[in-house]
């Protein structure tokens, strides 16, 4: 088995260096520093133009569809390292809306909404959850009915936890469009613009400061074509899109950062004198955290080799999910032991290791546990899926 990147592969590698070192500038670290992702001062809105100038939105997409036609291999090397310099790169509408659009969409669709994403223009807030359906998706009760006077679809219900609504275009909504069907065979995907009349979102400010939103939808009308797809087919297209988050938001890239910052750190006198590299404790959970990232890493290299053969690859993204978010939380743990309580020094404050970024990943590391489905319940779907084992509710 060959675990080394091809020569290719390599060369890809360097050009997104390239890239990176010529646009991660101190100002766009200034505004991401200071207000994460909000797109505030332009910075990131230029950097984003700067990555959908390159067409690298849409990397691995076929030509036909606006991309240029490199593998997922291509993406997870560009999506990681972009994790790794702790900048945004593609997001969830490139790596999983936009796939399940050119596999189930109609031709309506694609025409519609592929050359937007290609060029970083349309970006989709992610509508599952609600407040009686988080894991129980299927429950979900945000109605669609089709109004076919005017050929529109009207929406009323609400989601809640629906991430970075506040920067999007569009909801990639997920609806009830027969409440007759069973409870799967009811739901549809329709894709509606976050500026419409109608839809109101409302912050709600997770524990790591990360914001994420409620949003409403009462009366929302849009035009049938914004339906994905099949009507009453959406649960395909949802668990598809899953698949493909977890895939996505489980890469290494920002775990080696990590560590590597860690370890630095390890090796200079902390404020009390102290070298933390001195104490061969402290060294040996530093290497088993370098062995794990390289380990996340070979996951996700699998996990992307599997999706370039054209596999959405649900039992293997599940256990690098499962891996990385709990590696995530253990490097967190790590640094708050090792640091002490100058771990707990949050950004802004001058003495604070790496401008707080420790306390902050201590207050995110949670998320990924949970987000994209959670760990439990993943785990559930390595033993039943991959193993034929039972569920561990029975
Ligand atoms: C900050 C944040 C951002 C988010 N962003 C989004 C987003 O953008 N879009 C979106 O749609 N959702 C989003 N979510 C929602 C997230 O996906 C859900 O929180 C998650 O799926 C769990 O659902 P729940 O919160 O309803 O918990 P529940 O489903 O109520 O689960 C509670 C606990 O019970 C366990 N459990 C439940 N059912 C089972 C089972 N069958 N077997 C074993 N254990 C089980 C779970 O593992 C969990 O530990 C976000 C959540 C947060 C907090």
């Amino acid at each position: 088995m060959e675990f080394e990147l091809d020569e290719g592969q390599q060369e890809w590698l360097e050009e997104v260096r390239d890239f990176l070192r010529t646009h991660v500038t101190p100002a766009l670290r200034a505004e991401l520093a200071e207000h994460d992702l909000e797109f505030k001062g332009g910075e990131v809105a230029a950097f984003r133009k700067a990555i959908g100038d390159k067409g690298w939105f849409g990397l691995n997409w076929p030509v036909e569809f606006g991309g240029l036609g490199l593998g997922a291999v291509h993406q997870h090397l560009l999506v990681s390292e972009f994790e790794y310099w702790g900048v945004p790169g593609p997001d969830l509408t490139v790596t999983s809306v936009a796939p399940m659009i050119m596999r189930h969409g109609t031709e309506q669709n694609k025409a519609e909404f592929l050359p937007p994403i290609a060029r970083g223009e349309m970006i989709c807030a992610v509508g599952y959850s609600e407040p009686d359906a988080g894991t129980d998706l299927a429950s979900l009760r945000t109605r669609a009915v089709l109004d076919e006077a005017t050929n529109e679809w009207v929406i009323n219900g609400s989601k809640i936890w629906n991430s970075g609504a506040q920067r999007s275009t569009h909801e990639w909504l997920c609806v009830r469009t027969d409440p007759d069907a069973p409870r799967h065979k009811g739901i549809s995907v329709i894709i509606v613009p976050i500026d419409h009349p109608g839809v109101t979102i409302r912050p709600l400010i997770a524990w790591s400061g990360y914001r994420t939103n409620e949003a409403f939808f009462d009366d929302v009308r849009v035009p049938a074509d914004n339906l994905i797809g099949e009507v009453n087919k959406g649960w395909r297209y949802i668990t598809g899109a899953l698949d493909l988050e977890r895939g996505a938001l489980t890469n290494a890239g920002d775990l080696r950062r990590s560590v590597e910052d860690l370890v630095d750190l390890a090796r200079q006198p902390r404020a009390d004198g102290r070298v933390i590299a001195d104490d061969p404790v402290a060294v040996r959970r530093l290497a088993g955290l370098v062995a794990d990232v390289e380990a996340a890493t070979l996951m996700g290299y699998e996990a992307s080799s599997l999706l370039a053969e054209g596999t959405i690859p649900t039992v293997e993204v599940s256990t690098e999910k499962i891996f990385t978010s709990e590696l995530r939380q253990r490097i967190a743990d790590t640094a708050m032991d090792l640091l002490g309580p100058e771990g707990l020094l949050a950004h802004r404050n001058p003495e604070a290791p790496l401008a707080g970024g420790f306390e902050r990943l201590y207050r995110a590391a949670p998320l990924l546990r949970f987000g994209a489905g959670t760990n439990e319940v993943l785990r559930d779907v390595i033993a039943q899926r991959g193993h034929a084992l039972p569920s561990s509710g029975r």
